[in-house]
């Protein structure tokens, strides 16, 4: 497993790769792994990647001011482990100044799908993330990328973003990986004890909540956000940011009768802000 620490080491990594014949899966994340991130890296190969590239950042441009960027959790050693078990041939690790010289100035914008639900809390957070996973297709030239459906604005803004900008990139979209207690796996579940992480299931909940309703025949959008809504509203260790009905493709609002729809909910917990979703109807 190579360790790559600069734009140009991923960029002659990328050709040399190319030059092979081999197909490039990209596997972009902030580290601090988790069966999510791995369960990624195995789609990537599934997907036919004999060359898998994970990339290690905590991305400065997408933290707002006043959020989690200084005390995110780090372990490089213990993600290069774990990424050493697995398919993974190179590992990107950039610096900041190697990603944002000084002097720094474009920024990537992608209209429309990033406002409104974690767009709406997060100034400039997927201005952040689009620039940041630009710079990380331009350097590392994949043929395939793998995000994860937790995050799932921001597939959407990627996806509109690749497309958009003509970088001719597959965009994949990889199952929520959850503990055993319903909560999607995240590096920030990291900041959770005791009782917050029992509180933590409530957005979860919530979402299995209207699953339930859903396969019971409901379809109003109303009333299945409002069930979500209610069981994190319910949880006095949990502070609602949204929960929302939104078309699963174009993440527009939804009311009244669906047939598909993505519920996505968003609360603060403890010292952690959490996010889930659930696509009902697909
Ligand atoms: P992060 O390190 O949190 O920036 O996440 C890196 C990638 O892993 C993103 O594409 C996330 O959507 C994905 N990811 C994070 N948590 C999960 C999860 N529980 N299940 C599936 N994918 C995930």
């Amino acid at each position: 497993m190579e360790l790559l620490r600069n734009p140009r080491a991923m960029r002659e990594w990328a050709d040399a790769r190319r030059a092979a014949g081999e197909r490039i899966g990209l596997v972009p994340t902030m580290g601090y792994l988790h069966e999510g991130h791995m369960s990624l890296v195995r789609i990537a190969s599934e997907k036919g990647c004999g060359a898998v590239a994970a990339s290690i950042f905590v991305n400065p441009a997408q933290f707002a001011a006043g959020e989690d960027y200084e005390k995110y959790p780090r372990d490089e050693a213990r993600d290069l482990a774990m990424f050493r078990t697995a398919s993974v041939s190179a590992v990107y690790l950039p610096g900041v100044p190697d990603m944002y010289p000084e002097g720094y100035r474009t920024y990537v914008e992608v209209e429309g799908v990033s406002k409104g639900l974690c767009g709406a809390f997060r100034p400039g957070h997927f201005r952040g993330v689009a620039t940041v996973v630009a710079k990380l297709f331009l350097a590392a030239k994949p043929h395939v990328a793998v995000f994860g459906e937790k995050d799932y604005q921001q597939l959407a803004v990627l996806r509109a973003m690749t497309r958009d900008l003509d970088f001719g990139v597959e965009i994949v979209g990889a199952p929520i990986v959850r503990e055993e207690d319903g909560l999607a796996m995240s590096s920030r579940n990291a900041y959770l004890r005791g009782d917050d992480r029992i509180a933590a299931r409530c957005l979860s909940r919530g979402l299995f909540r209207a699953g339930a309703l859903f396969s019971g025949g409901e379809r109003e959008a109303e009333v299945l956000v409002r069930a979500a809504r209610a069981e994190i509203e319910g949880e006095p260790r949990a502070r609602l940011e949204y929960a929302e009905g939104r078309d699963p493709d174009t993440l527009a609002p939804l009311s009244g009768r669906v047939g598909a729809v993505t519920i996505l909910v968003a609360a603060r917990v403890g010292p952690a802000r959490l996010i889930d979703n659930v696509t009902l109807g697909r």
